[in-house]
């Protein structure tokens, strides 16, 4: 039977989605969805937060700003709220009274809402996000956001979409039923409110206690898209939030440590790379055909083949810009000796890292994960190929807060994880990937 969600009846923008169960199991490629959003549709005044450039001009060509100023006003808004992380439009002391005060009567500088913050042991932090209503019958779309200090980078996973329309068999996400995409100003939006809790701007500090990096590096360094989602189901708005995310007057971040992780959307990679020029990783996990299609059912439309030679054309390949493939583990599926090999042939005279990702269980998944030695020796077969095979190391298993674990509706996902920690499931993190640099 076809389950449709309340929510979309009332609210024209949140996404409509009907899922069917015969379907799922049948195991179809992907679950149908309205995807977009109008930004900033919300009841009240609109926030700035996570907006572009083009954006901006226009929420201040809208309350009167002239177009002869609105480069000029552009730069001064962009370095307040992106430079120094302002949350009031009191503290833009370079704009003039009168703007401001038709600045602030028009718009906010709101983030969205941190519905929870969960701190790991080892420091990791995942944060509950609500978005902005779209309407009045929507409390907002929530999504998770994971935050992986190390000594010498910090990492932010950030979720591209509400859930995924994807169905890959082991991931929890794509089980998720509410799925729409994320505005390029909601996927920025989870950059700000990560600075913010972590102290990550000019004159702020972390709170007491944090886990941040020790060596000088920025509080969050590196980006891997990675959390919920399909970026390359939203490309528009992924590569506009990767452009204001880099932006050099703004957030600066190194394109070079950002990576969007696909389950192999063929037809965008070019255009990520050449738009984007970001770091690029292929969720594989399987060599074979017959088996991907099953693990990771977008295979069936584009097959190994064709993702491997959408890699070998991914523009900036080079020894030094290696695209990460990653292979979750799971025990007696795809974990052989003959798998790794077959792994190495797949690969060869692409530049390439592979990322064994130890398979994080969540309650009902028909999968295990492998057994430590299996993972070490499909390592080994690896590694004496030439590549570098890091096993991703556990992070933030106390706080569920792993890969393809993310989902966004709370109740049940609070349930789940008392369950798991009730039961010692262990959740783990698994992001610890970085970007190479
Ligand atoms: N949709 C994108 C990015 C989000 S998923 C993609 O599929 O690449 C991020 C990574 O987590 C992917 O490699 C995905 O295959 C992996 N993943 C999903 N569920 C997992 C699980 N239960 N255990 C381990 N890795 C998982
Ligand atoms: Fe979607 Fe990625 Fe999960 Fe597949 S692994 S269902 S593409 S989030």
């Amino acid at each position: 039977m076809a389950t449709v969600l309340d929510i979309a009846k009332h609210n024209p923008n949140a996404a409509t989605l009907a899922v069917s169960d015969a379907a799922r199991v049948a195991g179809f490629v992907e679950k149908k969805a309205e995807l977009n959003v109008v930004a900033g549709a919300a009841p009240g005044g609109a926030s700035l937060i996570g907006l572009t450039r083009d954006q901006l001009k226009d929420s201040l060509s809208q309350i009167g700003v002239p177009e002869r100023d609105l480069k000029m006003r552009v730069a001064q808004l962009w370095h307040w709220i992106y430079f120094r992380g302002a949350k009031d439009f009191a503290e833009m002391t370079n704009v003039g009274k009168e703007l401001r005060a038709r600045l602030a009567a028009a718009y906010t500088l709101a983030r969205p809402q941190v519905v929870s913050e969960q701190v790991s042991k080892d420091g990791t932090r995942k944060w509950l996000i609500r978005m902005a209503s779209t309407g009045p019958l929507d409390k907002g779309a929530e999504i998770e956001c994971v935050y992986i200090p190390e000594v010498d980078r910090g990492t932010l996973c950030v979720s591209s979409q509400v859930g995924c329309t994807l169905t890959c068999s082991f991931c929890h996400t794509g089980t998720q039923r509410l799925v729409r995409n994320l505005t390029s100003a909601e996927i920025v939006a989870q950059l700000i409110v990560a600075r913010d809790s972590i102290g990550d701007w000019p004159h702020a500090t972390p709170p007491e206690g944090a886990f941040v990096p020790t060596d000088g590096s920025r509080f969050v360094s590196n980006i891997v898209f990675m959390g919920m989602g399909e970026p390359l189901y939203n490309t528009d708005n992924v590569i506009a939030a990767i452009d204001v995310m880099s932006d050099g007057e703004g957030l600066t971040l190194s394109r070079r440590r950002i990576t969007v992780s696909t389950s192999g959307v063929v037809p965008q990679m070019e255009r990520l790379g050449s738009e984007a020029n970001t770091m690029l990783a292929i969720s594989l996990h399987a060599v074979r055909d017959e088996l991907r299609d099953e693990l990771v059912p977008i295979n069936r439309k584009y097959d190994i083949a064709q993702l491997l030679d959408a890699c070998r054309a991914y523009p900036g390949l080079s020894n030094a810009r290696r695209i990460t493939f990653e292979y979750v583990m799971l025990k007696g599926v795809n974990d052989s000796d003959a798998d790794a090999r077959q792994l190495v042939r797949l690969l060869k005279g692409i530049p390439a890292k592979i990322n064994l990702i130890p398979f994080n269980p969540w309650p009902g998944s028909k999968y295990e994960c492998s057994d430590w030695e299996r993972i070490e020796r499909f390592s080994e077969i690896v590694f004496r190929a030439g590549y570098a095979s890091p096993v991703r190391t556990p992070r933030g298993r106390d706080i569920l807060a792993a890969c393809g674990q993310l989902k966004s509706e709370t109740e049940k996902l609070r349930a789940r994880a008392r369950m798991m920690a009730e039961q010692g499931i262990g959740a783990e993190g698994v992001y610890a990937v970085g970007n190479g640099e």
